[in-house]
């Protein structure tokens, strides 16, 4: 059916464009408090607002819908985004679904603006340039922990330090499903701040969706919002215990290069693992001591030593094709050895105690993959 896929991409995306929690109501529908509440001029109610995935049963275009007019521009403006996001490079799908029907599909103006318009895939080249090719499996050969069979247990105790605490999704836009503290093990988590957590293996099966981590350690305790009217959440910058990662994803590099740019990294790439397709993410060590810490990182500071550090990470990184929208400090990312759609979201590399990030004096030592020994073969 036309518009399936629409469906899918967005659930998966909805929930990083409309801020607040949302209950399903089946069929891509979901319901919660609008966004723009605080510009109503009426009370409002938690069923106020509607998201739809798909095109919605009066034709609506994948968005949300408030019964509210005030926050017309506020939720237009997330529309806007959000269908950016959602139906940039849609056009390959959209021929397949025309061979099928015999119909064309509408003549579309070019694309006006690039998600990533810093990605420039001549440095990109330049910056990987005499390179042997660089795989999947050399990732594996080469990743000092072996990252076939790793359970995503064991995946959590390597990236967090002792006492520190994940928080998992089965839902993308859930206050947090399940819960992983290093040293004590797994929980399954309640879904308000009156119900406890209960000790619980960790989901491997992720339907349709995966499964998701919050890409930095939490506290667990439900926090108010500044930035949703206060309302209490467990997945916010507040709940964050330490600012240890970014997460590096690419919509714009080929898959070749963009492995190639990743085993040339000199910063500490904790681990690698797949979407559940070819698209493959990595978790770079950044320790920063604080939140403002992080921001500066990402967005630059004028007093930097060198061009990177007043650039900002999130621009130089995405001139080589990283998606910016991607480098956020509260993150999720894809849980290695969980399955998504029945693949796997499979782990290609893991340094839990890696020569490049910090080392015991807090100096970085910079030592990029392609530098490390093989050490196995994959028979
Ligand atoms: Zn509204």
């Amino acid at each position: 059916m036309a518009g399936e896929w629409v469906q899918g991409k967005a659930e998966e995306l909805f929930g990083e464009f409309f801020p607040g929690s949302w209950e399903s109501l089946g069929n891509g529908v979901y319901q919660g408090s609008c966004p723009g509440a605080h510009l109503h001029s009426k009370g409002s109610a938690k069923a106020d607002c509607r998201i739809y995935c798909g095109f919605g049963p009066g034709g609506e275009t994948p968005g949300a819908y408030c019964f509210h007019s005030g926050c017309k521009g506020v939720l237009g403006q997330m529309n806007d985004d959000f269908r950016s996001k959602l139906f940039e490079k849609s056009n390959q799908r959209r021929t397949s679904e025309a061979k099928k029907t015999g119909i064309a599909p509408a003549p579309q103006a070019p694309k006006q603006k690039p998600v990533n318009e810093l990605y420039d895939e001549a440095r990109l080249k330049a910056a990987v340039q005499g390179m042997a090719p660089v795989t999947p499996e050399w990732f594996m050969e080469r990743s000092p922990v072996d990252p076939r069979g790793v359970m995503p247990g064991e995946f959590l105790e390597a990236i967090f330090d002792p006492g520190e605490r994940a928080i998992i999704f089965d839902k993308f836009t859930s206050p947090g499903d399940f819960a992983w503290e290093v040293g004590k093990g797994g929980y399954r988590l309640g879904r308000t701040p009156e119900i406890g957590a209960v000790k619980s293996r960790l989901p491997l099966d992720g339907g349709k969706d995966g499964i998701w981590f919050l890409s930095n350690p939490v506290s667990l305790k439900w926090e108010p919002s500044p930035r949703n009217d206060g309302k209490p959440s467990r997945r916010i910058k507040e709940c964050v215990t330490s600012w240890k990662y970014l997460v590096l994803e690419s919509d714009d590099a080929p898959e070749e290069l963009w492995l190639k740019f990743l085993a040339k990294m000199p910063d500490c790439i904790r681990a690698i693992y797949s979407s559940g397709g070819r698209s493959w993410h990595a978790l770079l060590c950044v320790y920063a001591p604080s939140w403002a810490h992080m921001d500066g990182i990402l967005k630059g500071v004028p007093s930097g030593a060198n061009a990177g550090q007043r650039m900002g990470a999130k621009k130089m990184l995405a001139i080589y094709g990283a998606d910016p929208g991607a480098m956020t400090p509260v993150r999720l990312t894809r849980l290695p050895s969980c399955t998504r759609g029945g693949k796997e979201q499979k782990l290609i590399y893991l340094n839990p105690a890696p020569k490049g990030g910090l080392n015991e004096k807090g100096e970085w030592a910079m030592e990029p993959i392609v530098d490390k020994p093989k050490r196995r073969d994959l028979a």
